[in-house]
């Protein structure tokens, strides 16, 4: 039977867009559907006072590919953005992350030996060989310092439970840099979309028919029956009415607020370590673009426990979760007219660049390249 599509795309963030554009590209008909009442998914940005807010968290990118580099330089400009947080404690703030001008403000040391001698004093001294849980782990990897000043408090408030309950391979390492480097990333490329990133999303999505407020659960028998296969970039577990159980998550609340002043904490990223304060940072929008406005928006970012009606943000994979998701994965399998791809349907955290590289390659499979 003659369908009106080739391909139908369920959901239009970074993995359905560009997996639209490279089919477009190929002489496929795409038709999008997104449930949101935006395209973009949780890169999307909304102007407010002339400034784009980063609606589902701050995002950075960084990539040391120079071809996926190159591929989202085609959709828009990078600016010069190098991502520098920094983290208040007990009323200090420290650079992140840690570096020579942490331990400076966390000992007063001047040079990389002086800082080195401390740190491996302090892993001697609390560090243990086979670390339990996270608390055991950082205390291997850091010392104590580092860990109480900048790792305990946040990382609970991060997680909503006590570092001697959080298993240890959640800090696999935690890299330390003896130079006067703030830079958050080791990553060749490193920038802000010039216009937010919903210049990038518009650039993939052109000429493209795109539909939102169309939840594929809703209509889900006419939306397979108009194309010959679905990209599927929902939550895999949802795909399969959830029977073999419900995959878990962890969330965040955001508050906005816009204030009369052209600079609040004259940084994009400031984390907030201490338990008593009950968000884990502060994002103030307007730095990522070296925007002049005359106003500022500022975000507080709080964690939260997930429950089926929040945004799913992290996936917890921990073995419960994973065993369930690899029953999805292998009953994925066997469906021969869906693609599964992106950070729901493959239940794993991804950063942009990744995500990009990750639909590339199912481009490359889908049209045999
Ligand atoms: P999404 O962007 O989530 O898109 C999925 C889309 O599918 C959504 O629009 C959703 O509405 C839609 N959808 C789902 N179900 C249905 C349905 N039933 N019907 C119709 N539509 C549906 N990466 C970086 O590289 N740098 C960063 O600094 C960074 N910061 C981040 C901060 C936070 C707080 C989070 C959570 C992630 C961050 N990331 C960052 C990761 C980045 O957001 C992801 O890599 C990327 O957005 C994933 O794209 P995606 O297409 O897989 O998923």
């Amino acid at each position: 039977m003659k369908k009106e599509y080739d391909y139908l795309i369920v959901g239009s963030g970074l993995f359905g867009s560009v997996f639209a554009h490279e089919a477009t590209k190929r002489g496929k008909k795409c038709l999008v559907i997104d449930k949101r009442n935006h395209l973009g998914g949780n890169v999307y940005c909304e102007n407010v006072e002339g400034i784009n807010v980063h609606k589902y968290g701050a995002h950075i990118f960084h990539t040391n590919d120079e071809t996926i580099w190159n591929y989202v330089n085609q959709f828009a400009k990078f600016n010069h953005y190098v991502n520098s947080p920094t983290a208040l404690s007990k009323g200090k703030l420290y650079n992140l992350p840690f570096n020579m001008n942490t331990f400076y403000q966390l000992w007063g040391t001047k040079t990389p030996q002086e800082a080195h001698d401390k740190i491996n004093k302090q892993i001697e001294e609390y560090g243990t060989n086979n670390p339990k849980n996270l608390e055991e782990q950082a205390l291997s990897l850091v010392g104590k310092d580092i860990y109480e000043a900048l790792i305990k408090e946040y990382t609970e408030k991060q997680w909503g439970r006590k570092t001697t309950e959080l298993p240890a391979f959640i800090i696999k390492r935690l890299p330390v840099r003896f130079t006067f480097n703030n830079n958050y990333f080791n990553d060749k490329y490193q920038g802000i979309p010039v216009g937010g990133y919903n210049k990038i999303i518009n650039g993939l999505l052109e000429n493209i028919e795109c539909k939102t407020n169309i939840d594929y659960f809703q209509n889900r028998e006419h939306y397979d029956s108009i194309a010959h296969k679905t990209v599927f970039t929902g939550k895999i577990d949802e795909f399969f009415n959830f029977e073999h159980g419900m995959l878990e998550y962890r969330s965040l609340r955001f508050e906005n607020e816009i204030l009369d002043t052209d600079n609040f904490q004259g940084n994009a990223v400031v984390n907030y370590n201490d338990a008593e304060v009950p968000y884990t940072r502060i994002i103030e929008h307007k730095h990522f673009e070296f925007g002049n406005q005359k106003k500022t928006v500022i975000t507080r970012e709080y964690p939260e426990n997930w429950t089926p009606e929040k945004e799913a943000y992290y996936p917890i994979n921990d073995e419960k979760n994973q065993q369930i998701f690899n029953i999805y994965q292998k009953m994925a399998e066997k469906i021969n007219n869906t693609i599964f791809g992106g950070r729901l349907a493959e239940y794993k955290y991804y950063d942009m660049h990744q995500i990009i590289g990750s639909a590339l390659m199912h481009v490359k499979k889908e049209f045999k390249e």
